[in-house]
């Protein structure tokens, strides 16, 4: 039979890099619970009804991305490909409305069925967070920062990340830039890429953000949306910069910056590292205040980012930590009792240990050696007779080995553990 192998886009995620996975999680949770985030986790499928018209049809996720299946009922089910739109529907089917605000923080993997590449895969794992309720540049600044530090804190290399910021201002500021952009693209029409062509009828802002070569050179030369913006929105802005001024958060202002999704108004931000060649994204994010609207609750505003896990835990630079393991090595059949007693014992006080379960001490030796313990605890009959163990240093070329009772026994073994 053929060997059977991951699809393509999908890996087996282990090792060094599950390590770094669990790592980021960690760091991460540990920040949003100090921001007043709570953990939510949503089902990774959900109907097609939740990311359809919701996330805004010429966005590229739901245009083109979605993995989208009808299930034995024939009901459309879709595999979540980002987080924000089943957090509002979890909002809504909560009914927490009523109970704003609401700081959610949720990880986990997402699907896009993109072409493969580095640091692009079809199922993928964010991090995320979404503030519901707040409608202040205040809570922009709080998200920007809570980002920064969970970043500063990977052991990665933070100068290679810059915090690139935008504002698209409100539902006004946003329809006359539109317009505009509309007009002056209309006159490059022909010299314009295949999808910016298609763009300028649905949304002619995604041509900023076009990585068609022409089309970067036509973008560049296209009028700023600063211009656009309505009293309020410009205010809006001023005061996030300020506060980010404050808290010592540099940024780089751009305004090419209009993400991916459409439901983004006001504040958009991405990370970008220079470590990682062409998908150098690692965490995105904005302010979406129509979407809660339009996905038929009450006008809701909300905010909030996802960090890309698999490109954060390539730039990781931490040696693989490998804990010290303690071996039983029980000699004879009438030991097994007594040792598996022991293992029992040992994994209560917390202390990593392994059985070897089978064959010769030497053979034992060896397996304990290929599991990486450093320490082997031998367990005779006669041993268990005087109430002793014998403790054994593994992979040393002299043999170092002394008798210990039982009773001083985990005192030893938790110094090892933690050395
Ligand atoms: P987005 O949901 O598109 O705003 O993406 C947020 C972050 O998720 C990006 O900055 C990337 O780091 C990461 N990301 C998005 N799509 C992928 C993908 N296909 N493979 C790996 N990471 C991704």
């Amino acid at each position: 039979m053929k060997q059977l192998q991951p699809l393509r886009g999908t890996r087996d995620v282990w090792e060094r890099e599950a390590k770094n996975h669990q790592e980021i999680i960690k760091k991460a949770i540990e920040h949003a619970e100090l921001y007043g985030y709570n953990y939510i986790d949503t089902p990774i499928i959900e109907s097609l009804g939740v990311f359809q018209k919701t996330l805004g049809e010429t966005s590229d996720v739901v245009g083109k991305e979605m993995y989208q299946f009808l299930d034995r009922s024939g009901d459309p089910i879709v595999l979540r490909p980002e987080g924000t739109a089943p957090i509002v529907r979890a909002l809504l089917s909560l009914k927490l409305t009523q109970k704003l605000p609401q700081k959610f923080y949720y990880h986990g993997p997402m699907f896009r069925y993109e072409r493969p590449q580095k640091g692009r895969y079809r199922q993928f794992y964010q991090m995320g967070i979404e503030c519901l309720g707040i409608d202040e540049p205040l809570i922009d600044a709080e998200c920007i920062a809570l980002a920064y530090y969970i970043l500063k804190d990977l052991s990665l290399p933070f100068s290679s990340l810059t915090l690139h910021l935008n504002t698209l201002g409100d539902q006004e500021s946003r329809s006359n830039y539109k317009r505009t952009l509309k007009e002056y693209f209309e006159t490059y029409r022909h010299e314009l890429s295949l999808e910016s062509q298609k763009r300028l009828e649905t949304n002619p802002l995604r041509i900023l953000d076009s990585k068609n070569e022409r089309d970067k050179l036509i973008a560049a030369e296209a009028p700023s949306g600063s211009a656009f913006l309505t009293k309020e929105s410009s205010l809006f802005f001023d005061s996030l910069c300020q506060f980010l001024n404050i808290l010592e958060i540099p940024f780089t202002l751009t305004p090419s910056l209009v993400r991916g999704l459409d439901y983004y108004c006001h504040t958009t931000f991405e990370f970008r590292t220079t470590a990682l060649g062409a998908q150098d994204a690692v965490l995105g994010g904005g302010r979406y205040n129509g979407l809660v609207k339009n996905m038929g609750g009450p006008d809701i505003p909300g905010i909030g980012w996802a960090m890309g896990i698999d490109r954060l835990a390539s730039l990781i630079e931490n040696p693989l930590k490998t804990v010290s393991k303690i071996a039983l090595i029980p000699i004879g059949d009438n030991s097994i009792s007594y040792a598996l007693t022991l293992l029992n014992k040992l994994r209560k006080e917390k202390i990593h240990c392994e059985m070897t379960y089978r064959g010769t001490v030497s053979k034992r030796f060896d397996y304990a050696e290929k599991q990486g313990c450093s320490t082997a605890l031998i367990i005779g009959e006669e041993e268990i007779n005087q109430g002793t163990i014998r403790i054994r240093s593994i992979g040393e070329k002299q043999k170092n080995e002394k008798e210990i009772t039982e009773k001083d026994l985990i005192t030893l073994l938790k110094k090892i553990d933690i050395s």
